[in-house]
């Protein structure tokens, strides 16, 4: 593939701001744990309550699921509202509804406000329907209807399939929105500071320790408790994205499709953005096929020919499809679990955090607290398969022969899993285990990654983490270069 891959076309947008790493202990009055849109948007909506806020991330600020998201910014979440009113009823529906749309309305007020040049532009949405499953668009309507929602069903003529269109939504530059933000705050911003463990409001990070009065674990996978079960009821989904210049253009405006595999199109400027094409991690796929299906589509309805950008990533759905926000322990709280919808819950969920610090009544505690009970026919379902996954995912190797530079594998040697990866230089070999509960990990080929199928945490080719859930680093097995020259079939 010729694209720039694993690097997001947001990236190339924005000019990066340098920050220190944490190499001393520090206090602070707010510590924000995770530098994305939800870290960032909650320093901001709290600036005005605390005189110091720190903010400190792994590797660099969006370097999580914010740096290579889509950011349509909207309510109109796929086919969503049809399976909420089954399974959470009309009133917990609305209030998801009612949420992402304070999220919108807020993200719209502040870029109008702070004046941030984030391409910003409001357009309206479509659920279109691959199909003409005009069954699954008429329920969709219905629940948009009993819950408040505006939609009309009309006709994409370019598809010539039926579709819910949903009047000003939106879509920005979430970087440039962010780096707005980052510009207005008086904050102090690490990176490379990973934080290790927190244990009585003190965040141990490798270089040094940080008190605060709060805590916001902001950390997509939660940080917190040390070891915890959000495992359980967070599923991590990878979804892809490829970026060209269309010949065939349609109305700007975001489109989702009903079904899986779904794909997403919006535009940013002239450049056509198509993403999807997404899978649970513990369905394992070659990467090589989901980014051909997305640019097949591309290809046959759009005419792009060349794919500029590719990229993708990973992200958590909440069991209940609903976001886990909220107070975890004294002083210490949680915004995560947004279902691939994160701009507008991200931002939502930090006035709700903003609100449960003041000690402020807010209508939507209670539906989207971290701890509230999520065993449903989902939770039992995913649950019950990830024995299965562990056990698979243990099966899976190749032979080692023929590994050119830039390329990996997943071997087995002594009856244990290694990870062999060769560069130019060096081979580097791995204990191919996850550092979180054990799973085997598989090689991704295009990222150069070793990525559990289970929980979706994700480590360099040298074995340093790159997401969790793992806090771990793999283990490195040293070997030199003649011995590795020695390895052969095994
Ligand atoms: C391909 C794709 C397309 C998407 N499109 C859309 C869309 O169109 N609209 C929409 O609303 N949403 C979309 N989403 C979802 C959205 O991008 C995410 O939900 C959102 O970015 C999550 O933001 P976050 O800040 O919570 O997490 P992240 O951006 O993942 O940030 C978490 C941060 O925490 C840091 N961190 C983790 N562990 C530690 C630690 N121990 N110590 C210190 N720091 C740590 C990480 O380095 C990272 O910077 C999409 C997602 C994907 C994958």
């Amino acid at each position: 593939m010729g694209e720039k891959m694993l690097k997001s076309m947001w990236f190339d947008t924005i000019k990066k701001i340098e920050f220190p790493k944490l190499n001393n202990d520090i206090k602070t009055n707010l510590l924000v744990i995770g530098g994305g849109i939800t870290g960032i948007s909650c320093c901001y909506e709290l600036k005005d309550l605390f005189d110091n806020i720190t903010l400190v991330t792994v590797n660099d600020l969006y370097t999580g699921a914010t740096g290579y998201t889509t950011a349509k910014v909207t309510y109109q979440h796929g086919y969503i509202y049809y399976d909420l009113m089954n399974l959470l009823g009309p009133q917990k529906t609305k209030l998801y509804y009612e949420f992402n749309k304070l999220g919108l309305e807020r993200i719209q007020e502040i870029v109008e406000k702070e004046k941030i040049d984030c391409d910003f532009k409001n357009v309206d949405g479509y659920l279109v329907s691959y199909n003409n499953e005009s069954e699954n668009l008429k329920n969709e309507l219905k629940a948009y209807d009993e819950i408040g929602i505006k939609g009309d069903m009309v006709t994409i003529d370019i598809f010539d399939k039926m579709a819910i269109k949903v009047p000003n939504q939106a879509r920005f530059n979430p970087l440039k929105y962010l780096h707005g933000l980052i510009e207005r705050l008086n904050i102090s911003i690490y990176v490379d500071t990973k934080v290790l463990k927190i244990e009585n409001n003190v965040a141990y990070t490798e270089n040094g320790k940080i008190e605060a009065d709060h805590i916001i674990i902001a950390t997509s996978y939660p940080i917190y408790p040390n070891h915890n079960l959000f495992f359980t009821k967070l599923i991590p989904s990878i979804s892809y994205v490829v970026c060209g210049k269309a010949k065939k253009n349609i109305e700007d405006a975001n489109y989702i499709s009903t079904k899986e595999p779904t794909v997403a199109i919006r535009y940013q400027d002239d450049t056509m953005i198509l993403s999807g094409a997404s899978h649970k991690t513990k369905d394992i796929k070659n990467p090589h096929d989901q980014y051909h299906f997305l640019k097949n589509i591309g290809r046959t309805y759009f005419d792009i020919e060349d794919f500029t950008y590719a990229w993708s990533t990973r992200d958590f759905i909440s069991v209940d499809y609903c976001p886990f926000v909220g107070r975890l322990d004294e002083n210490i709280y949680l915004a995560t679990g947004y279902g691939k919808w994160g701009m507008t819950n991200s931002v939502a969920s930090s006035l709700l955090i903003r609100d449960l610090i003041e000690k402020k009544d807010n209508k939507f505690a209670e539906a989207f607290r971290p701890y509230r009970s999520v065993l449903n026919k989902r939770f039992w379902k995913y649950n019950s398969q990830m024995i299965k996954t562990i056990i698979k995912s243990k099966k899976i190797y190749e032979h080692i022969s023929e590994i050119d530079a830039g390329k990996g594998k997943i071997i087995k040697f002594n009856n244990k899993r290694y990870g062999v990866y060769r560069d130019e230089k060096q081979v580097y070999v791995v204990d191919a285990t996850c550092t979180h509960l054990g799973c085997g990990l598989m090689f991704n080929k295009i990222d150069r990654t070793y990525d559990c199928p289970c929980h979706g945490s994700k480590f360099n080719f040298n074995g340093r983490l790159i997401s969790g859930p793992a806090k771990k680093d793999l283990q490195v097995i040293k070997i030199t270069n003649k011995e590795a020259n020695k390895l052969q079939d095994i």
